[in-house]
């Protein structure tokens, strides 16, 4: 919880001391101490322990009549007649704005007090606020309604506690205590199980007086420290542990630790889960009455496992209020919470990044909402690999990062991670502005000068990608795309496929040219990126798809059966009902679809693995065969192997081109090659292959299928006709 609220409106403060001391006046106690007429006050410089401030109920509570009776005095030394700070002191142990609270027996006075203690910073200075409730009234008849209690009157009470008290922690506390109080225990704690971590940790604990505290050194443990104990609850349920000396052999680890807590006997009951897992256990230590009785801390297991799961659900429902559901970021509501209850301090720095996605409406229009989430969760992810900081969703497509108290070289150099991620990154296309400054910072300004970066770099971006003065929006340049698609400005080359195992051509891929306005053919390298970059590269991939089901259909009606490889951006796969418009086109031209061989890059990245899971799935029903194009390219492509298993693996023209001579290249290619032949059903494939040599290395390696110089260029469909008719053998090595 953070200390923020000024309570300007509140009305409790006694202020008459104020002109007592120079250093008090720098202080503002009317903020600190808010809304607490009827509590003791008392506020200590948290470096010194020197009392600065007591409220006028805390001085009529400690017997004191001014401030000159506590000025210079240690809180420890007057409050509690104590030489050295108390055993629970909050100082040092809890951040600066949170919320500690605890019950304490004061010495001096002989009262119990329920204490609600902060620190904070003001005026460079630490304070520990201390804001404190007498209980010894409840206490007093807790203490004594619990002290000779029957079974059933314990659990009784026990219940009552838990229906009263709505705060989990100060419930379970007394909880303990009841049960501590039934067996005469010296402690009684609770233990919480995480299984993923396979560790424990103590959660709650009560403690008899004179007996010490050992929650802080019973945190983070393994779980396989108690596994005897999880066998016997799972067992017999819960024990009992009469002579720890007896029973436990000494030179185990349970028994060294018990040992040194000083217990000589316990019992303990597992919590359980509905499905009866078991998730943690409450222990009692020393217990001196009712040993044996096992029937109160089953009970007990029972209630505070109810209580437990509660409380789980309550911190989820605020962690729910507080946070986008899309990506876990923080919501609008909390930023504009943060925002306005920042507290500008001297000597600290905020840093504000803002990101906004580019086009996110085109994005959603085009490839899908689906789609538009995946980027969304995308640029949160790698706002949080590379910004230390909180992080907010403030709008359907932008994020804003804070990052307090970070060095500016530390904050830029997150900026340049962030950057290097988003451009290797081409599907989260993103602008980002930042800003950052030490001192008295006003937020809101620096969020407009981060907001100011972000649209000049968005405007650069759009520039860029409207580029040699043709200024056209998506829409205008996917009429235009479509325009030229009718002129019959694009065509589809082919370059012929050779199976290793006949040594004839088998298929071929299809790839796409441009015809320019003057005449010239224009590569797909010079067009291809600007199409993908601008959202239009659907209607190049579908036209080849079509122009290539055309050609298949004639050379059918010609008697030859081939098999052809069409090429598809990522982009295009991931827009919805993909498979059914590919289906579309196969159908209109009577092809079926085993015949083509759909092209996806290796250059898979994390977003769409699940996307693409999917969607090989899909087309795989659907009878298509998936070739895992550029294979090798880069590291990324074995976890995608792994994960989806394609039909056929093509090597990329990188790891092909120095085969001969690479001893790196033959390591990597024999033995991805061993190992598609492993996968079952992967075939393997290698392009770029322009000499004898090399095929005759690929094919020792146990390639299937050859692409390259080395037996064609791309060409023409006539001249690719041309070539069929000539029933070359291009290999005579058959393996
Ligand atoms: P890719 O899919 O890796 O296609 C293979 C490229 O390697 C082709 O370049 C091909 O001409 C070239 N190549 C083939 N054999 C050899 C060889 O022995 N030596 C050398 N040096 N190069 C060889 P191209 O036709 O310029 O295509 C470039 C890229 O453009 C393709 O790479 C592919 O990623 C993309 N592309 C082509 N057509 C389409 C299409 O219809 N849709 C999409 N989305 N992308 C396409
Ligand atoms: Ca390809
Ligand atoms: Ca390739």
């Amino acid at each position: 919880m953070r200390l923020a609220h000024t309570g300007s409106k509140q009305t409790f403060v006694e202020y008459e001391e104020r002109e007592n001391s120079e250093r008090m006046r720098e202080i503002d106690y009317n903020a600190l101490l808010v809304d607490i007429t009827d509590s003791i006050g008392v506020v200590t410089d948290a470096e010194t322990f020197e009392i600065l401030y007591m409220n006028k109920t805390a001085l009529r509570t400690y017997g004191l009549s001014d401030a000159q009776d506590y000025q210079g005095r240690r809180c420890y030394e007057l409050l509690q007649v104590a030489d050295k700070p108390c055993k629970n002191c909050p100082i040092g142990r809890i951040p600066v704005g949170e919320m500690y609270r605890w019950e304490q027996f004061n010495q001096r006075i002989g009262r119990w007090h329920d204490n609600t203690d902060y620190i904070v910073e003001q005026n460079g200075r630490t304070l520990y606020v201390k804001i404190a409730r007498d209980i010894t009234q409840r206490k007093e008849e807790h203490l004594s309604l619990t002290a000779d209690l029957t079974m059933e009157d314990t659990l009784f009470h026990c219940l009552r506690i838990l229906s009263k008290e709505s705060d989990t922690s100060v419930a379970l506390q007394m909880f303990l205590e009841t049960v501590a109080h039934f067996y005469q225990a010296d402690r009684a704690y609770v233990f919480e199980f995480d299984l993923v971590a396979q560790t424990m940790s103590n959660t709650f604990e009560w403690c008899a007086d004179g007996i010490s505290a050992e929650l802080d050194n019973l945190q983070n443990l393994p779980i396989k420290l108690v596994k005897k104990w999880i066998k016997m609850f799972e067992r017999t349920g819960e024990f009992s542990i009469s002579k720890l000396n007896m029973e436990l052999n000494h030179e185990t680890d349970e028994y060294k630790i018990l040992s040194a807590q000083g217990i000589d006997s316990l019992m303990a009951a597992p919590l359980r889960l509905e499905d009866q897992s078991i998730r943690g256990f409450i222990g009692i230590d020393n217990p001196k009455r009712q040993i044996g009785n096992l029937q109160l801390l089953r009970s007990a297991a029972e209630f505070i496992q109810a209580e437990l799961e509660k409380r789980k659900m309550l911190n989820e429902m605020e962690h729910l209020y507080k946070v986008d559901m899309l990506t876990g970021a923080y919501n609008r509501k909390q930023y504009a919470h943060y925002i306005e209850k920042y507290e500008p301090r001297k000597s600290e720095s905020l840093g504000v990044v803002v990101v906004n996605i580019n086009g996110l409406k085109d994005i959603n229009t085009t490839y899908g909402i689906e789609y538009g989430d995946e980027v969304i969760r995308r640029v949160h992810e790698l706002m949080c690999d590379c910004v230390h900081g909180q992080i907010f969703r403030v709008s359907g497509d932008t994020f804003v990062a804070l990052c307090e108290s970070i060095g500016k070289d530390r904050f830029y150099g997150f900026i340049s991670d962030l950057r290097r991620s988003f451009s290797e990154q081409s599907d989260c296309p993103s602008s980002i502005g930042c800003a950052w400054q030490i001192g008295e910072v006003v937020p809101e300004t620096l969020v407009k000068q981060a907001e100011e970066l972000m649209y000049a770099e968005k405007r650069s971006y759009y520039d860029g990608i409207l580029k040699n003065g043709s200024f056209l929006r998506r829409n205008d340049l996917a009429g235009e795309v479509l325009r030229e698609i009718k002129q019959g400005r694009f065509v589809v080359y082919f370059q012929p496929q050779i199976d290793f195992s006949s040594g004839t051509i088998l298929g071929a891929e299809a790839l796409v040219r441009k015809y320019g306005e003057d005449g010239n053919l224009i590569y797909p390298d010079k067009f291809i990126p600007f199409y993908e970059a601008a959202g239009v590269i659907r209607y190049v991939d579908l036209h080849v798809l079509e122009l290539t089901c055309a050609a298949l259909q004639k050379w059918e009606r010609e008697g030859l059966e081939l098999r052809m490889s069409v090429n598809f951006s990522r982009l295009t796969l991931m827009e919805p009902q993909i498979v059914d418009t590919i289906l579309a086109v196969c159908r209109k031209y009577q092809i079926a679809p085993s015949r083509i061989t759909v092209e996806v890059t290796e250059n898979i990245n994390k977003m769409e693995n699940s996307h693409l899971l999917q969607l090989v799935d899909q087309l795989k029903e659907n009878r298509f065969h998936i070739s895992l194009d550029d294979f090798g390219s880069n590291y990324s492509n074995l976890a995608v192997l792994s994960a989806i298993s394609f039909d056929e693996v093509k090597f990329d023209r990188t790891l092909i081109c120095d085969i001969e001579t690479n001893a790196k290249s033959q390591v990597v290619v024999k033995n991805s090659m061993k190992m598609c032949e492993e996968l079952e059903g992967s075939v393997s494939v290698a392009e770029g292959i322009e000499t004898k040599e090399q095929m005759d290395l690929l094919i020792r390696f146990g390639c299937d299928i050859g692409q390259g110089y080395y037996f064609s260029r791309p060409v023409s469909q006539e001249a690719f006709s041309a070539l069929l008719k000539e029933h070359r053998l291009y290999c005579s090595c058959v393996h």
